[in-house]
């Protein structure tokens, strides 16, 4: 079975709901590959002792780590509890993962339920060849410059 690889990012007072989500899925999640942001990834590793790969913390430039792995291909799915009822210093970086996660056709779940859906897919477990957006033209376009 190909291993998916799984990006896990939860805000502060998200982090009790991922936690939980990802300890009744644990069977599931360890036959994958999970990367998570620094204080995510180790709340994951410490209480449910699962292998996790560690970016820096979110604030300190974590989401953007994610975000260049889903841009060279290593993001099969992303797991983003993000909280809507505050404000965060890296707001702007929030935005710039989720909008790359849609550039690049990665499934995202933002909340427990659409994790719930994600998980239970039989694609989660299965190959599936996510449909690769063609760019190039997008990089060959001509601007009017002099
Ligand atoms: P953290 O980062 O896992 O390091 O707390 C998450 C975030 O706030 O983006």
């Amino acid at each position: 079975m190909p291993k998916k690889k799984i990006a896990l990012v939860a805000h502060d007072n998200e982090k009790q709901d991922l936690l939980d989500w990802v300890e009744t899925n644990r069977d599931s999640l360890m036959k994958h590959e999970l990367s998570a942001t620094g204080t995510t990834g180790r709340l994951i590793e410490k209480k449910l002792g699962i292998d996790v790969k560690t970016f820096r913390s979110g604030p300190l430039g974590g989401d953007q780590q994610i975000g260049a792995e889903i841009v060279n291909g290593n993001v099969d799915i992303l797991i983003f509890f993000w909280d809507p009822l505050q404000p965060h210093p890296h707001d702007p970086d929030v935005k710039a993962l989720l909008r790359i996660a849609v550039v690049w056709n990665v499934p995202v779940a933002c909340n427990r339920s659409s994790a719930d859906y994600l998980v239970s897919s039989p694609l989660f477990d299965e190959p599936y060849e996510r449909t690769q957006p063609d760019y190039d033209a997008y990089g060959a376009r001509r601007l009017p410059v002099k």
